[in-house]
């Protein structure tokens, strides 16, 4: 089962991409963990693209399209794989059609989170991680049950990302806009899409989108 997580930044594609992770053996791929990792490592794709992800703008379609190609070629990727923050233009979402039928995949479904602007806001500025295993937590939502270590491996190292701040946010929801959302008619067309009511708890979206990958009617 092969599936888009769609919405801007904050409506809560990663979190529930690793909620489904675990529980569907699903593969998260996410494209801004990538990029991340890559700036980290100081190869030559993060050398391109840290001044971008800066400023909150998008990378090239180019870099992420190879990205993702080589990525659902690797074994883990073979049961199925969720989406998380990819494609984000058009000319992602065509080249991700060519790259899954030149393969022989399908996609199942496109889930698009709904979320309020003033909600992204909330949940940009107060997200932060466990910086050992990538857990995401919220300064009012989901806060570690013991303070200073995190739930899920229970190390006590946690990172804010630095464009998660209100002035990036905006050009990132800029972005979003211009270039993301006209995805939402492109899948819409495709019958693909699903949309989603990503303002109500993180368990209750999550029920949601299973219901559905069951056959279930939400
Ligand atoms: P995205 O991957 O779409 O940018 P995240 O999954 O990282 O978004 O979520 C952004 C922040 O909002 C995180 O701190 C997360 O804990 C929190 N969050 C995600 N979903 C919800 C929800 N349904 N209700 C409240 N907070 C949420
Ligand atoms: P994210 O982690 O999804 O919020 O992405 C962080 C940043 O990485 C974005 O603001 C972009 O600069 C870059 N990025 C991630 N995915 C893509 C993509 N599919 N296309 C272009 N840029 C991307």
């Amino acid at each position: 089962m092969n599936i888009i997580l769609l919405g801007p930044p904050g409506a809560g594609k990663g979190t529930q991409a690793r909620l489904l992770e675990q529980e569907r053996g699903l593969v998260q791929l996410s494209t801004g963990d990538m990029l991340r990792a890559a700036v980290k490592a100081g190869s030559e794709i993060g050398l391109k693209a840290k001044a971008v992800m800066e400023s909150g703008g998008l990378v090239s379609d180019d870099i992420v399209i190879g990205i993702i190609s080589d990525r659902i070629e690797e074994p883990d990727c073979q049961n199925g794989f969720i989406l998380d923050g990819f494609p984000r233009t058009l000319p992602q979402a065509s080249a991700l059609e060519q790259l899954l039928n030149a393969k022989g995949k399908n996609l199942d479904a496109v889930f698009e989170l709904k979320v309020d602007d003033e909600k992204l806001v909330e949940r940009i500025t107060g997200r932060f991680t466990c910086a050992d295993c990538g857990e995401g937590y919220h300064d009012k939502y989901r806060m570690p049950s013991v303070e200073g270590k995190c739930d899920n491996c229970g190390g006590a190292n946690f990172a804010r990302r630095a464009d998660d701040n209100e002035e990036t946010l905006r050009t990132r929801l800029f972005a979003y806009y211009k270039e993301t959302a006209p995805l939402i008619g492109y899948y819409f067309a495709k019958k693909n899409l699903v949309t989603i009511d990503g303002m109500a708890d993180v368990n209750d979206v999550t029920s949601t989108i299973k219901s559905i990958l069951d056959g279930n009617a939400a």
